[in-house]
């Protein structure tokens, strides 16, 4: 286990103060918002407030957090966030891990007055050592193995003209691809963590007990 270090550069994840959000305590002296532009602060203010698609989702995402604080699954509130930016074509980029998944949250938006289309991770059928990927790092060496096209989901659903897309599932790296290709803005359902039923944030909360290897400096240097 590594001692801790002095941080030369800190950051808001270092602020004991997180000031900027109520106003109830100081500003440290390296705080991003004393630090930040009143231009550009003033820029981001008019565009929320604007009519443009971004002041839609930052309004919409806004009203939802609000309006059901802590009251409605990420499900529940997906749709409450469509219904207010007037999507109507909601495009689900699923891993094929998640397709159960998935199955039902395609039943829920068509529920709810939505019109789902979802794209595979694997779409495309393209083997992973066709992509310079070797046999020996597949899952099942020596078999067909399909790589994940998360540029191809994003284009298919470009091509369907999607209002917002979701993910479900995609993996690290994979997720950062299709966000980039997605024309349509993106929110996630669920955030692929094998290890723990999808829910990052239990490494977390478990650091000091059961994950504690995530502590161990030399492991993480080696990954
Ligand atoms: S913006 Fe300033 S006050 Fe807010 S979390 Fe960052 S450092 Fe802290």
């Amino acid at each position: 286990m590594g001692k801790s270090r002095k941080i030369e550069d800190p950051s808001c994840s270092e602020c004991g103060q997180l000031n900027c959000y109520r106003h109830d305590k100081q500003y440290p002296s390296f705080c991003a918002t004393e630090a930040a532009s009143p231009a550009l602060v003033e820029d981001t203010r008019r565009t929320y407030a604007g009519d443009g698609l971004d002041g839609t989702l930052a309004r919409a995402a806004a009203e939802v957090e609000g309006r059901y604080y802590g009251r409605i699954s990420r499900c529940e509130e997906i749709v409450a966030f469509a219904h207010r930016i007037a999507a109507r074509r909601i495009g689900i980029a699923t891993c094929f891990g998640l397709i159960e998944e998935t199955r039902l949250f395609a039943k829920i938006l068509r529920l709810a007055g939505l019109d789902p289309v979802t794209v595979l991770c694997k779409v495309g059928s393209v083997d992973k050592e066709a992509i310079g990927i070797a046999d020996e790092t597949k899952i099942r060496p020596g078999t067909f193995e399909a790589a994940c096209n998360p540029i191809l989901q994003a284009r298919t659903l470009n091509a369907a003209k999607t209002d917002l897309n979701v993910i479900v599932g995609l993996c690290v790296g994979h997720d950062a691809l299709f966000t980039r290709h997605s024309d349509a803005p993106v929110t996630t359902l669920i955030t692929k963590d094998r290890l723990t039923g999808h829910n990052p944030a239990v490494a977390l909360y478990t650091l000091h007990s059961y994950s504690k290897r995530i502590l161990d400096p030399e492991r993480m240097r080696d990954l």
